[in-house]
């Protein structure tokens, strides 16, 4: 019951901002975002002129800890295990948290480890049966990888096979080739999780690409064996780390650092068009302008739950991106 006053009040699609706390060493300056005292607002400071206020469902302050943030995903857990898919996204320029809020660290946790155990956990205590596969890739340029095998390091190695999008007729999407382990507890799935994100490290340091240059998708795949009737039998739940949202034009990046640029935009702006699109309802969804929208083209839209975690930096001299952030926070919104 209040489940379903809470996603019919709000809506399918979610937007908050976290801020991430100052470092040491860091200086705040005077241009700078700052929380409004009920949460609901970014009041947007600059030195000199008035300040631009921006709506959010919900902002955390740099303070907020990682528990705070999981609560507003276990409501959409509880609807994952329902039949309705979700897709959460960290969304931000780099170094502003996305990473310590999806994965976390082992001291704090993120909302990647959390949502498996609370899905697996959750899933044990039902009376429905449940099969979980878990799936993890990396959109890097135009290609996709799958994040649980191995990638080759000698010439001799076997190449992993293509991983290609594929459309069922009835508008499912698949991912040929993917690996999609099934799980039966939290632990294993937390395992692979963590094999993966070796492999993403592991590439970064091998072939100059850099984490934060590429989309870190998982994919928890559901299906419910004894689902009643109406009720969807399979669904997704997919957790993306996405790529820094900085606007690489304005930076002096050349070569292979300005092609991965180019991409992250592209397909930031394409994930944007899409969003605004849904939250608008418009007859074209124009999923079809980027690999990342391609992907999630049936985990995203009308029974599916959407949350955006815009990240944004405390600092003045990240002041610009962080205007783009709320600007592309409040065109979602
Ligand atoms: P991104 O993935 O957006 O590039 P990271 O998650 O790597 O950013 O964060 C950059 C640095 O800031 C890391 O050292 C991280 O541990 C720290 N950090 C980010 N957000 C928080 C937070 N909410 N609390 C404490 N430390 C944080
Ligand atoms: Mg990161």
């Amino acid at each position: 019951q209040a489940l379903n006053e809470y996603l019919d009040l709000k809506g399918n699609i979610r937007v908050f901002c976290r801020m991430r706390p100052i470092t040491m060493g860091e200086n705040l300056g005077r241009s700078r975002p700052v929380a409004a005292p009920d949460s609901s607002k970014v009041f947007l400071e600059v030195a000199g002129s008035n300040s631009r206020s921006y709506s959010f469902d919900r902002v955390f302050p740099p303070g907020s800890s990682q528990d705070e943030v999981f609560m507003e995903v276990e409501p959409v857990i509880k609807s994952a295990l329902d039949g309705y898919n979700a897709c959460l996204f960290a969304y931000g320029q780099t170094g502003t948290g996305k990473t310590f809020t999806m994965e976390g660290n082992s001291d704090n946790p993120g909302l990647v480890p959390r949502t498996i155990q609370a899905l697996l956990k959750r899933a044990s205590n039902s009376n429905y049966k449940y099969l979980f596969r878990f799936s993890m890739l990396e959109i890097y340029l135009r290609n996709l990888k799958d994040l649980l095998v191995p990638q080759p390091v000698k010439p001799t190695d076997p190449m992993p096979p293509n991983l290609t999008i594929q459309m069922d007729p009835s508008g499912g999407i698949d991912i040929e080739n993917l690996v999609a382990i099934p799980v039966s507890d939290h632990n294993q799935a937390l395992q692979l999780y963590r094999l993966g994100c070796r492999f993403r490290s592991t590439a970064s340091t091998n072939s100059n690409l850099n984490s934060s240059r590429s989309h870190c998708l998982i994919r928890i795949s559901i299906t419910c064996l004894n689902a009643p009737e109406r009720r969807r039998e399979k669904n997704k739940v997919w957790l993306i780390d996405l790529g820094g949202s900085e606007r690489v034009v304005k930076t002096k990046a050349s070569g292979r650092r300005l092609e991965e640029g180019k991409a992250i935009n592209l397909s930031l702006s394409a994930l944007g068009d899409v969003i605004y699109a849904l939250q608008r309802k418009k007859g074209h969804i124009p999923f079809r302008n980027s690999k990342l929208t391609q992907v999630l083209k049936d985990s995203l839209g009308e029974d599916s739950k959407t949350l955006m975690l815009v990240h944004v930096s405390p600092k003045e001299e990240d002041l610009c991106e962080t205007i783009c952030t709320l600007n592309f926070a409040a065109r979602v919104r």
